[in-house]
């Protein structure tokens, strides 16, 4: 393997993985930055001659572990294991839903128009789907929720477009394959079966292999949890125009009625006044505007359904909207009227939308009951698992009480190569001024390091501030995400020898810059959640 030096923590690891996985036992592992954690488990799961699903935190990540590491692996072992990727269907070009987006060209604005075009063009060369394959396109471009499904408006076994679909062809590989790579919310989505339209979507393992495990609970407990915005409303509305052009030219009063509910999902987003703040449902449930909002709401969402009702069997787009009506009052009904015991219930408001989301308060009892029901080996690894030397904390939240634990520090002698540096005297970080006071403490130590450095971001809006701020006080060249696809922004990066990249999330983990190129990462505040969610 080129750059492989031996690593005795690693093969610890590799060692533990894999009596694990004989053993068909429960292995909480952890190994610290630099142990070569990943080989460590793939190395045994593609000897094991078992079906092993591995899940990672991201997608970023996913496609690191099957774009490079797997390969590697494969060749240097000449196993033939059948490898699969599979993500979650926001990530499948939805050919069914391209061909209605396709439909109504002029209705779209001139760059949503030019990306559609540039997706349409992709749609006939690629094979699996996956659009990160379309790199050219910005992650953010409002045309990705036109051309890919959600479980809402996945018409299933039902579509047109069925035998060609990308999403069940995935789907199928998956099965097949010996080694699959999954991401936690996917995990999540076969444990609750939640999703409508497909059957399973995982097949039954012998293994199951979690990495970045300390980002599992936070996943399941969203997941689990049950989540409503104005955006669904809104998107249901285009949804059901789109199938009014195609399906019920002949009932204008449909469209009309689309046009209230439009105004009511808009008006109940303003009963909440600004945006950015988040807090208890019942905080604001006494509230006579938000009050009025939601009756005002639920009243046109019913209206709506009934009108869909009324022409049932017409088409199978206009049903699907009429399922997806009765799904959202459904959800308002358990957000806004249901007690929750065991669930907390709160909004998050934002420039254009409304969210309130229920979550549980824990998973360990849904994970007990997975892992009874799925006998199998689980081994749950990461960088950052436990609280001094215990992995209590850990094992209680997953309700894995009972398993062989270990722990690998890093091999990196951090007192020798690295300097932390925490800046005295900055403002809190609500204040006005905070991400200037930033980057004033952080412009001398880009120039002292010649670049070579990532600042990392917990907000976009505090990315762009900053990235304003550089503008013309560094000749440094600076990379802004958004800008260009991250894969791209990463390249450019490593081939400048100097630059300063500014990011969000997607940046904090997974990216592997190898060497001096990274020299520096300034995290802008730590995004520890806050206190009262
Ligand atoms: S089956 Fe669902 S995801 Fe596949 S093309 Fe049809 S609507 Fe899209």
């Amino acid at each position: 393997l080129p750059g492989f030096s031996w690593r005795p923590q690693q093969q610890e690891m590799a060692e533990a993985v894999a009596e694990a996985m004989a053993g068909q036992e429960r292995l909480v592992a952890e190994a610290g930055t630099g142990t070569g954690k990943t080989f460590a488990y793939l190395v045994p799961a593609l000897l094991s001659g078992r079906k092993v699903i591995v899940s990672t935190g991201t997608r970023n990540l996913q496609d690191q572990l099957f774009q490079r590491d797997l390969p590697l692996l494969k060749e240097a072992l000449a196993s033939p294991v059948k490898v699969a990727l599979l993500k979650g269907r926001a990530n499948y070009l939805c050919l069914h839903r391209l061909e209605i987006a396709l439909l109504d060209p002029r209705g779209h604005r001139r760059e949503v128009a030019r990306h559609l075009r540039q997706v349409q063009q992709w749609s006939h060369r690629t094979r699996t789907g996956d659009i990160v394959e379309l790199a050219e396109l910005p992650e953010e471009t409002p045309v990705w929720p036109l051309v890919t499904s959600t479980s809402d408006n996945c018409l299933g076994s039902e579509c047109p477009a069925y035998d060609r679909c990308h999403l069940v062809e995935a789907r199928r590989r998956a099965q097949e394959a010996e080694i699959v790579v999954v991401n936690h919310h996917l995990l999540c989505a076969d444990f609750s079966i939640r999703d409508e339209g497909f059957g399973e979507l995982l097949p039954a393992a012998d293994a199951y292999v979690i990495d970045e495990a300390h980002q599992l609970p936070e996943v399941a407990s969203n997941f689990f949890g049950v989540s409503v915005g104005t955006r669904q409303f809104l998107e249901l509305c285009r949804d059901t125009r789109a199938e009014y052009v195609k399906e019920a030219g002949d009932l204008p009063k449909l469209l009309e009625q689309v046009d209230h509910l439009e105004k009511a999902a808009r008006d109940f987003r303003l009963a909440f006044g600004e945006d950015g703040q988040r807090g208890a449902w019942e905080e604001v449930a006494g509230d006579p505007d938000v009050g009025r909002g939601l009756e005002y709401l639920r009243r046109e969402l019913e209206t709506l359904h009934g009108m869909l009702d009324a022409v049932s069997g017409r088409g199978k787009g206009l049903d699907s909207c009429r399922d997806r009506a009765l799904r959202l009052m459904a959800l308002l009904e358990r957000i806004c009227d249901e007690e929750g015991g065991a669930e907390v219930r709160w909004f998050e408001v934002h420039t254009h939308s409304l969210r309130l989301t229920s979550t549980p308060l824990e998973v360990a009892g849904l994970f007990r009951e997975q892992m009874a029901c799925h006998p199998a080996a689980w081994i749950f690894t990461s960088a950052t698992l436990a609280v001094g030397e215990s992995f209590e904390h850990f094992q209680r939240q997953m309700g894995i009480e009972e398993a062989r634990t270990e722990r690998w520090d890093s091999p990196f002698d951090y007192r020798r190569q690295a300097l932390w540096f925490v800046p005295r005297g900055l403002p809190r970080p609500s204040a006005p001024d905070y991400t200037e006071r930033v980057m004033e403490t952080v412009l001398p130590i880009l120039e002292a390091s010649r670049g070579r450095a990532f600042l990392l971001f917990t907000s976009h809006r505090a990315l762009r501030a900053a990235a304003r701020w550089l503008e013309g006080r560094t000749e440094l060249p600076l990379l802004v995400q958004g800008s260009a696809p991250r894969a791209e922004l990463v390249e450019r990066f490593v081939e400048a020898g100097n630059a300063v990249l500014l990011g969000t999330s997607s940046f904090w983990e997974g990216v592997d810059v190898r060497g001096e190129a990274l020299s520096l990462v300034v995290i802008d505040k730590l995004p520890f959640a806050s206190p009262g969610d």
